[in-house]
């Protein structure tokens, strides 16, 4: 058998520090390990093989925040994890409960000082669509560098890619909330900040930690990652052909438009992001949704759901239609409730199936990027 070669930390935190070289005094983050690279890690300090099994179930299925709860190992090798390798990579530094209390809004300060944002959205068990879910929505960037114009996120910029560890330990900290409730995240969607497939390694690597049957178990069918469309890694997440759901922000059905309110369209236009999409469902046979943020006179005319139609015909997808979230940089605003319906109408005569969302959170910033962009003012 050829033994897999451990990975190294996925990026390394010296790579897009931007703020003082601080890398010299940041200890390896333990959740930026897969269980090849820490098995190789406690190998080098002469631990029995078992070791690294008890700390990935100690982190993983105990969800143990700090080395002191690792009360399974002995004492000389919980100081050396505390001595060498950091466990809280990601601080609160505010948070805000929706009127409902159904959506938590978390705003993290990473190491270097750049902010990041998860939210939690709970569903009612008593509607038909609710059936308990909690969802939670996660970053992989801080900042983005995509630039929509309707985004609070591509608003701020790019700061820097998250490692597989700063991903992780958003959904390990909300884990650890609701475990406190006797609950548990069902849903983990990449739609907070951030592109993932700019990402892309990062991405993929906290998924099969998070993936792992001897660690959080968490199956591939309940994640959901959204992208702005870039093409190769459509086709590339397709070669891989994981069971993880894929949505795609498409917003527009026409290349001007598009580019008006996406500046990615300049280099992926929407027949090659729609072809993209059919080998992705070739090669998985599995359901595309595309996410089309309602904005008033912009793209929620009967001409445009038309045309929109005409361009997936044939497609196996689903279209996500949600009223826009005003946000301050852009001017357009939120499409109301008769023409979302008007709209989705068109594209289900069409045979095209579409589900209008309702915004979570509105008076908690949950937007993209919103929370961030206010805390930063
Ligand atoms: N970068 C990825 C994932 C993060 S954004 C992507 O773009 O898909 C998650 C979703 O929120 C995307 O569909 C994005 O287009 C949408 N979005 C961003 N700002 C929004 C806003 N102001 N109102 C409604 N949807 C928005
Ligand atoms: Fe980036 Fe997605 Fe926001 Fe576009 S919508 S700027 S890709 S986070």
């Amino acid at each position: 058998m050829v033994e897999k070669k451990p990975r190294k930390p996925t990026s390394s935190f010296i790579i897009h520090a931007s703020s003082p070289p601080l890398w010299y005094h940041i200890p390896m983050l333990i959740y930026d390990l897969d269980l090849p690279a820490l098995t190789n890690l406690l190998q080098q300090w002469d631990e029995p093989a078992y070791r690294a099994k008890q700390v990935w179930q100690g982190l993983y299925q105990h969800l143990y925040n700090s080395p002191d709860e690792f009360t399974n190992l002995p004492k000389p090798l919980r100081e050396k994890l505390a001595e060498r390798l950091g466990f809280s990579p990601i601080k609160v530094k505010l948070f805000q409960d929706s009127s409902d209390g159904q959506t938590r809004k978390t705003l993290f300060e990473l190491y270097d000082g750049h902010l990041i944002e998860a939210v939690l959205m709970r569903y009612d068990p008593n509607t038909n669509s609710g059936k308990g879910r909690r969802t939670l929505c996660i970053s992989t960037q801080a900042g983005c560098a995509m630039g929509c114009v309707f985004c609070a996120t591509g608003q701020m910029g790019f700061n820097r890619h998250l490692t597989s560890g700063e991903i992780i330990a958003q959904v390990m900290y909300y884990a650890r909330a609701l475990k406190e409730e006797g609950l548990a995240v069902t849903n983990i969607v990449f739609m907070g900040m951030g592109e993932p497939f700019h990402n892309y390694e990062n991405t993929m690597s906290a998924i099969d930690t998070l993936n792992d049957p001897d660690g959080y178990s968490f199956g591939a069918r309940r994640f959901t990652i959204s992208t702005v469309g870039l093409v190769p890694q459509i086709k590339k997440f397709a070669d891989e052909q994981r069971q993880v759901n894929l949505a795609i922000s498409l917003h527009a059905a026409d290349d001007a438009e598009r580019l008006e309110i996406m500046p990615v369209n300049k280099r992926y236009k929407i027949d090659d992001v729609i072809q993209a999409c059919r080998y992705y469902v070739e090669k998985t046979h599995r359901r595309v949704t595309f996410e089309w943020a309602l904005i008033s006179g912009v793209n929620d005319t009967p001409e445009v759901a038309r045309r929109l139609a005409s361009r997936l015909k044939g497609l196996l997808c689903h279209v996500n239609a949600i009223p826009l979230n005003p946000t301050e940089g852009y001017h357009g605003e939120a499409t109301d409730r008769q023409r979302a319906i008007a709209f989705k109408e068109i594209l289900e005569q069409s045979g095209i199936e579409c589900t209008i969302r309702m915004r979570r959170g509105i008076d908690i910033n949950a937007g993209c990027g919103q929370l961030a962009g206010v805390s930063l003012k």
